[in-house]
This record gives C-alpha cells, sequence and structure tokens, in this order.
C-alpha cells in the first residue's frame, strides 16, 4: 500500500509550549554556560511535579540571544517537519527574572520570530498564556498584553496548568479581553477534567479551540456540539500517555473524535520533555492508533484552518494537503 510521506503533509503546530519546545542539546548547552546540570526534563510521576520541571527549565534561559536561539531553532524544527506555520504558547512571566518585564520578552520573541521566518518560511504567530494556578485578575494582566501585540506578532490566548485544581469559569474576565482584541481563545481544557471542563470553555471562555479537550470524547451531544461549531481540538497523543490522562494508546479517544467529526489538529505539547515531534505523532497517529492517510488530511486541514495563520499561507498550504491527498 502506498504510504505517504508524512514530512511532505503541510500542517500548522497549534500545542506547543515554547519553553519545551527548545532542543535538548540546546538546553545542554545554556546549562553547560552556567556550570550547571541539565534541568531534569523526565521522570515525574504528577502534574505538579511535571509542570515543576517545566518551569525549572526556565532558569538556563537568561539571555535575549538565547530566546533568539530558541526560536529559529524551533522554526527550523518545524519546516524539517513540514509545518508552514506555528502558535508557539509562552508564559511571559517565567522571563521575568532573567529576561525583564514581560513586553520586553514578548518583543524579542517576536523580533526572533520575523528573523526565523525569513530563514526558514515558517509562518509564527505567538500564543499568550496565562496561568490557572494564578489569581485571575493575573491572566487579566496577561490577556492585556496579548491585546496589544493582536496582529502583530500575536494570533491566540490560552489558560495553562492545572485544570483539575482550577476550573476555568474564573477566567471569563481575561478571555473578554483576548475575545475584544481578536485573537484566538484556546484555553486548555478536557485534559485533566472531564467533558464538563470543555463545555465551560465554550460557554463561558467562549473558545475557539481547545488545547487537548479530548474528554469531550466521553459525551456524545458534546462531539456533535464541537463538530457543528467547529470548534478544533488540538490533541497530544503522547502527552496523555506521559501524564497519564489516557491509560493506553489502545484506548486513546482521538479514533473517536474523528469518527464523530470533530475537528482535531495533531500536536507534540512539550516535545523535549515528551521526546516527540509533530512529524512524530501524525507518524504515531497513523502507526499506532490506526489514523487513515485521508484522516491525517482532514487534521492537517483543521490545523490550518483553525489557526492564526494570514489568509494566503492557509489557502497555499490547503492546496498543497489536497495534492498531498490525491491518490
Ligand atoms: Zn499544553
Amino acid at each position: 500500500m502506498l504510504q505517504r510521506d508524512l514530512t511532505g503533509l503541510p500542517k500548522a503546530h497549534l500545542h506547543l509550549h515554547f519553553e519545551e519546545g527548545i532542543r535538548q542539546g540546546t538546553l545542554d548547552e545554556f546549562a553547560r554556560e552556567l556550570g550547571r546540570p541539565t534541568p531534569r526534563m523526565s521522570g515525574f510521576t504528577t502534574f505538579i511535579e511535571f509542570d515543576h520541571l517545566a518551569q525549572g527549565a526556565a532558569e538556563v534561559m537568561r539571555t535575549p540571544a538565547h530566546l533568539q536561539r530558541m526560536v529559529h531553532e524551533i522554526a527550523e524544527d518545524a519546516a524539517a517537519q513540514g509545518c508552514v506555520w506555528i502558535e508557539p504558547a509562552v508564559w511571559l512571566p517565567l522571563h521575568r527574572t532573567h529576561i525583564g518585564p514581560d513586553e520586553e520578552t514578548l518583543e524579542i520573541l517576536v523580533d526572533a520570530a520575523r528573523q526565523a521566518t525569513e530563514a526558514t518560511g515558517v509562518g509564527i504567530g505567538f500564543l499568550i498564556a496565562s496561568n490557572r494556578n494564578d489569581p485571575p485578575n493575573k491572566a487579566i494582566e496577561q490577556a492585556r498584553i496579548a491585546a496589544r501585540w493582536a496582529g502583530r506578532g500575536v494570533v491566540a490566548f490560552g489558560l495553562h496548568n492545572d485544570e483539575s485544581r482550577f476550573p476555568p469559569e474564573p477566567f471569563a474576565g481575561a478571555f473578554d479581553v483576548a475575545r475584544e482584541a481578536g485573537l484566538i481563545l484556546t484555553p486548555h481544557g478536557g485534559e485533566l477534567a472531564g467533558p464538563d471542563s470543555v463545555a465551560a470553555c465554550i460557554d463561558v471562555l467562549h473558545a475557539d479551540r481547545i488545547q487537548h479537550g479530548i474528554r469531550a470524547s466521553e459525551d456524545e451531544a458534546l462531539m456533535e456540539r464541537l463538530r457543528e461549531t467547529g470548534t478544533c481540538l488540538d490533541v497530544c497523543p503522547t502527552s496523555n500517555i506521559v501524564l497519564k490522562s489516557v491509560a493506553s494508546f489502545d484506548v486513546h479517544p482521538l479514533p473517536v473524535l474523528l469518527a464523530a467529526g470533530v475537528p482535531v489538529s495533531m500536536n507534540a505539547d512539550n516535545p523535549v520533555m515528551f521526546d516527540c515531534t509533530i512529524l512524530s505523532e501524525y507518524e504515531l497517529a497513523r502507526d499506532v492508533l490506526g489514523v487513515s492517510d485521508a484522516q491525517l488530511a482532514t487534521i492537517a486541514t483543521d490545523s490550518v484552518r483553525a489557526s492564526g495563520a494570514p489568509a494566503d499561507l492557509k489557502q497555499n498550504a490547503l492546496g498543497k494537503i489536497a495534492e498531498w491527498i490525491k491518490p
């Protein structure tokens, strides 16, 4: 049977945490510069420990040159994996200690992204994250920053961290600010909490996309709703297994979501921690989860459609996806 080359399938990477998009070798090098061991990125047993390690990586990201290099390498890696557009998620307060005020960090990132796009051809729009473990007024602060940069390198606004302890409802005000600025609303939901969390992301936060959202698969009516509204779930299968949101690949809900016609994108989430890439996730979907090439083309199409990419980039990518799937 014809095995199409998945690198040649144009795709958008919509669920990618910036700091964990770093190459392992670059993380090692940054640590060496400081005479420190590389921050531990694996071996976590709980979500809280995972989050602690993820934030620890930023300890070795100390200079604007570090961030510029990371942006450039993330774009190079994306190009090598067939991405035409990426939306790295950055939680700016993580860089206050070593880089500086939030908008200075953002300016460095946006400038670096412009250069990286010129060098690699991969379009980049940042997703500004808020942290649900912090009080909602901190999320409003980040939403205001995202709003000021909307259309100038920022395309989306997110809500990160532990949804099992911090539900979406208190963050409605922050999402109102982002919505008024025309940003794509992309909270994490339906990963550590059930379908109710996905419904709340839609009803209360007016989410355009949901990062993960996989537990919507437990509720037929909710899946129907996602299909009707075209709300894309930014799914990350390896992440779900590593963080134990799903017991095994045998029972991963991706095939159920696809069968129900829910728009889905495929993503790596935290590549350096989960030892995966967007390309390896597409391969895994085909080889392990039994997803067909036609479904993979649909996933790539939905990723491009649901992204914040400019219209001409979208149109070009959709044309190439149609070519890729041609018999
Ligand atoms: Zn995530």
